[in-house]
């Protein structure tokens, strides 16, 4: 076991603290990883204050983590010391089941093992990247092409992926109207990747406060959804709008923006349960889907995607001891547009 420096909730909306967990010894098919920056995303949030139902605790969060192999297991085979790695939302599944198999580990039906908040398969809690160290099988890390510094890496393992699976199984590339719904964490990478995908986008976001920001990352149209104009000019208008928000919404409002057989695909996590009139799909033909998270080795496409296109995350890098001040900046949406947390300062 390898005692390490964390930052952990201690109970359900207590404010996190400085602290020190256990990580596992490095197994056959282990890396042990040193961590250099972890992101803070709005699912800490919710599961660090119990939003999303019963969660474990002392809770150590963070699941896009950017480090460097410190060392191996005498079974692996992918990575050397000193490589560059993330690890994102999971660090286990069955490996069996059909989704394993078909590379969607994300909706593993024989039990998948969260980066935190979770049992692991020895039995004890996952603490995820809000500390200095992480033990993680090898199949569960992935590389960090050399293009992309790891401050701005460590968001694309979750921010990244959740939007980079959807925008691809959607088909958001040449002659395709993609709407982004937010434009916070996610969001913001969601326009970087439809652009870069070659959609031609639009950001729907409540306030024209960060309009120039999102043009400048690639979107080429910004409306303001306070403004009810937003609804009776674009009626009809994507093929394709993500919703990255985790607030309730007027679905029925935004099911109008869509073409005929368009789909409106969620990412974002309301707490409670929505309201729906089936008409707003079934006139049209519409979609409403959703998705999570993507599978390991898309999570790789998305990297080298990003590296190619030569972008990381929008981030604030900020010391261990503002995490708190930085959550409650995430809830009123005053971050451009992740915080990442310096690891060497907890
Ligand atoms: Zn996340
Ligand atoms: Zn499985």
């Amino acid at each position: 076991m390898t005692t390490v420096a964390a930052y952990a909730a201690p109970a359900a909306k207590a404010p996190l603290e400085r602290t020190t967990i256990e990580r596992r010894p490095v197994g056959e098919f282990d890396i042990l990883i040193d961590i250099k920056f972890a992101g803070i995303c709005h699912s800490d949030i919710h599961q660090a204050r119990e939003g999303w139902g019963e969660a474990i605790f002392p809770m150590v969060p963070g699941h896009e983590i950017a480090g460097i192999v410190s060392e191996v297991g005498p079974g692996v085979t992918k990575y050397t010391v000193g490589d560059r790695v993330g690890v994102g939302c999971l660090v286990d599944s069955c490996r069996e089941c059909d989704n394993c198999k078909a590379g969607l580990e994300q909706y593993c039906t024989g039990g998948s093992v969260g980066t935190y908040n979770a049992i692991g398969k020895d039995g004890e809690p996952t603490y995820g990247g809000y500390a200095q160290k992480i033990v993680v099988d090898e199949n569960f890390a992935v590389r960090i092409p050399d293009g992309l510094a790891l401050d701005v890496a460590a968001p694309l393992l979750c921010a990244g992926i959740t939007t980079y699976s959807p925008l691809k199984r959607w088909n958001a590339g040449p002659g395709k109207k993609v709407a982004i719904l937010g434009m916070g964490g996610l969001g913001h990478m969601g326009v970087k990747i439809a652009h870069a995908l070659g959609a031609e986008v639009t950001v729907l976001s409540q306030s024209l406060r960060k309009k120039d920001d999102g043009l400048k990352l690639g979107a080429d149209h910004y409306y303001a959804t306070s403004d009810e104009r937003t609804f009776q000019d674009l009626r009809g208008s994507f093929d394709l709008i993500l919703s990255t928000v985790s607030a309730p919404l007027d679905f029925n409002a935004y099911l109008s923006l869509l073409k005929s057989e368009g789909a409106l695909v969620n990412v974002g996590a309301p707490e409670e349960p929505i309201s729906l009139n089936l008409f707003s799909v079934i006139g049209g033909g519409k979609t409403l889907a959703g998705s999570m998270i993507g599978g390991i080795a898309e999570t790789q496409e998305m990297l080298d995607f990003c590296a190619e296109h030569g972008f990381g995350a929008e981030i604030e890098v900020i010391p261990a001891e503002e995490i708190n001040d930085a959550y409650e900046r995430v809830l009123t949406s005053d971050v451009r547009y992740r915080f990442v947390i310096d690891t060497a300062t907890i």
